[in-house]
């Protein structure tokens, strides 16, 4: 039986489409493409012909986007290339830990770490007023929760602030415009959107000024040493050319059965909770908080017995169950963030999907509640 997976805030699929394209230069089209010679000519033209597509896509040039190893690599070049010396990063505390734990190494060495307020639904509520670096993410991974990048740029830029934005989440599943979004630097990682793993890209304005983190060669206009992952990079623009296609079509059609999910949750789980079931939501992400304490990894656990591949609010850490620090920041009590599950939809899910998941999720709560667990 294949399994119903819904957990595409950790992975995607790879596109068959994407698969297609790929494969050509991890077989016969080998070459390095920074060789001189025809097989290393066909390598850089397929590069740079992805660089271009990708480059339409997020309404930037070309040059200004540098790959990378995926979404981690792009946010540690944008965050530690930008604050040489001692500089200031603003950030927040619900980003993601590439973000958090990349700042917690430079305050070790002097940068100056400000965290923004938040409300309880992890909605910032305090400007960036100081000059550095500011980093946040378009859309959180765990409560799916969008930030309103552009105004927060704004405000960044106003205190002589230089922007960087998160968005590995938003890319595929939201109009991703950098020109509008106005952002220094921007991060995103191909397995997100139906892409390989481990390919990822920092765009980077020309006005922005960047050191690299790498020692080696001369690649990615000297900002990123290392032989580019070709075929990965191919797969990425390929994967992003039909992410991007009818994003309001697939967004409408997965909050209709987010809703329907939902409905059918809290028909079966009374006291069943949203997170940050108030602020401004991707469509396709819905974090749940179960009443009586199970724990999420029980329930996952159960659930993918019964064929229902999810996710949680909350990370395993040497066997024990840890509070998202995503929650604690948005003062969740640790009972509700312990007991949390992530639904998160690809595009092919339909409403028989959202009933398979939701009554499977009915009778794994209410086992566990009758067992007194
Ligand atoms: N940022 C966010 C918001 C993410 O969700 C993830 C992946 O989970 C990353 C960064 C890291 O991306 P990658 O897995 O490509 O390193």
């Amino acid at each position: 039986m294949t399994p119903l997976y819904l957990d595409y805030n950790a992975t995607s699929p790879l596109l068959p489409q994407a698969f297609e394209a790929m494969k050509p230069w991890l077989t016969e089209g080998y070459g390095n493409p920074s060789s001189v010679h025809r097989a290393g000519q066909k390598a850089r033209a397929a590069l740079e012909g992805a660089r271009e597509r990708l480059a339409q896509l997020l309404h930037c040039k070309a040059s200004e986007l540098i790959f990378t190893s995926g979404g981690t690599e792009a946010i540690n070049l944008a965050l530690r290339g930008t604050t040489e010396g001692a500089k200031r990063i603003t950030t927040a505390k619900t980003e993601h830990h590439a973000v958090l734990r990349t700042c917690q190494a430079l305050a070790s060495r002097g940068t100056e770490v400000e965290f923004l307020e938040l409300d309880a639904e992890g909605r910032i509520t305090s400007l960036p007023s100081k000059d550095g670096l500011v980093s946040l993410m378009h859309v959180n991974n765990e409560t799916g929760l969008i930030h309103p990048i552009a105004a927060l740029a704004e405000a960044a830029h106003r205190a002589g602030a230089i922007f960087h934005c998160d968005a590995v989440q938003s890319f595929g599943k939201l109009p991703v415009d950098l020109k509008t979004l106005n952002v220094d630097l921007a991060s995103f990682s191909a397995h997100k959107f139906g892409g390989p793993k481990g390919v990822g890209l920092l765009f980077k304005s020309k006005k922005t000024r960047l050191l690299p983190q790498m020692t080696g060669g001369e690649q990615e206009g000297k900002l990123r040493a290392g032989t580019e992952n070709v075929a990965g990079i191919v797969g990425m623009a390929a994967a992003a050319e039909l992410a991007c296609r009818d994003l309001a079509t697939t967004a409408a059609k997965q909050l209709l059965l987010r809703d329907l999910l939902l409905g059918e949750l809290k028909k079966c789980v009374p006291g069943l909770k949203v997170m940050a079931a108030l602020a401004p939501r991707i469509s396709n992400t819905l974090l749940v908080s179960f009443p009586g304490g199970v724990e999420s990894d029980l329930m996952i656990m159960r659930l993918d017995q019964e064929g229902i591949l999810v996710s949680a609010g909350s990370a395993c850490a040497a066997g024990a169950v840890e509070s998202s620090h995503v929650l604690k920041a948005m003062g969740v009590p640790d009972v509700e963030a312990r007991s949390t599950l992530r639904y998160s939809l690809g595009r092919e899910h339909g409403e028989a999907d959202m009933l398979k998941a939701a009554q499977a999720t009915e009778s794994a709560w209410r086992a566990f509640r009758k067992a007194g667990i």
